[in-house]
């Protein structure tokens, strides 16, 4: 997204992008039984279909809006070190996860998009022929029954369009493995055990890299590239997109907080992303807050000293603290 790009007014005259709803609904179907979704399930999900641009035209930036389900929820140990991964193999500038605040899933485009979905299997009967077979206790069969299921939902739904496109269905077969990341038991496994696993300083090592070009705070987590020439990564393939940078720089390197201003929109709206970058009254504000914000959360001790990444609790900022130098 660019600065020129459309941009709207709301009621209460506040500036934003218009959002473009249009682009291509990927929907992978899993069989939960045999292969659950996961941090490293998702991440694996959205490589493959970055497979799927052209070289010269992949996104630098990935920006992902979420729910706080417990595989994409920002503030888990997993996602993090799931998504620092995504990002480096990308090469992405860039990589956000904001997941909605509690109670505000309704506005999830995700939720919205799969009530076309649930339309399309309205009055449908999967024609998999279960009585063929013994599955109650056969993996085997049960994995067979699955398969073709899954085929008969990608062939209903690839015929389903969606903001002017048709959705693509990929399916991820009972036994199929997983590409480019397989080892989420080891990964779980040394978050769990830290020094007594054997694997620990290898982990370790990799996310110190990754707090290093990390910024979080609730229901937000933010990858990007650094420009120290010791860093052999980013030094190795250099930030593609510099406006992206300058506009950040206005916040310290991160995308704002949502921080409420009691002279602006009466206190009761947060402003845009777009009228902090063009009002400086209000970016100077804004500023006077965020720092009154973090010197609280350093008094309440939620606040890491030496990377300033904010806690929700006492407990989550130990366990950072294990990893961060
Ligand atoms: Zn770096
Ligand atoms: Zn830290």
């Amino acid at each position: 997204m660019k600065l020129s790009d459309v941009q709207i007014k709301d009621k209460y005259d506040r500036t934003f992008f218009e959002n473009p709803k249009a682009g291509q609904f990927h929907v992978y179907n899993r069989s939960y039984r045999f292969q659950n979704s996961n941090p490293e399930t998702h991440v694996n999900d959205i490589y493959n279909i970055m497979q799927t641009y052209q070289e010269n035209s992949k996104p630098k930036i990935l920006a992902f809006l979420c729910d706080n389900g417990p595989d994409f929820n920002p503030a888990s140990l997993n996602v993090f070190f799931c998504m620092g991964e995504l990002w480096k193999k990308l090469d992405l500038d860039q990589l956000i996860i904001c997941s909605y605040a509690p109670h505000c899933s309704k506005f999830n485009p995700i939720e919205i998009a799969w009530g076309t979905l649930s339309q399309a299997l309205a009055q449908i009967t999967l024609v998999s022929d279960h009585e063929k077979y013994q599955y109650k206790n056969n993996d085997e069969d049960l994995k067979k029954l699955f398969s073709q299921a899954q085929d008969e939902l990608s062939d209903i739904w690839s015929k389903t369009s969606y903001a002017q496109t048709f959705v693509k269905c990929t399916n991820i077969k009972p036994d199929s493995k997983e590409s480019p990341y397989n080892r989420y038991e080891e990964l779980k496994d040394v978050l769990k055990r830290g020094k007594n696993h054997e694997k620990n300083i290898e982990y370790k090592e990799n996310i110190q890299f990754l707090l290093t070009h990390c910024v979080k705070r609730a229901y937000y987590l933010h990858f990007k590239k650094c420009q120290k020439s010791e860093c052999t990564h980013c030094k190795g393939s250099p930030i593609k997109n510099q406006e992206a940078l300058k506009v950040l720089d206005k916040f310290e390197n991160q995308l704002p907080m949502p921080i409420l201003l009691e002279d602006f929109y009466n206190s009761e709206k947060y402003p845009s992303f777009l009228d902090l970058i063009n009002n400086e009254s209000l970016l100077n504000r804004y500023h006077q807050e965020r720092e009154k914000y973090i010197n609280k959360a350093k008094k309440d001790n939620i606040i890491c000293t030496k990377c300033e990444w904010l806690y929700e609790s006492n407990a989550d900022l130990q366990k950072h603290k294990r990893y961060c130098k």
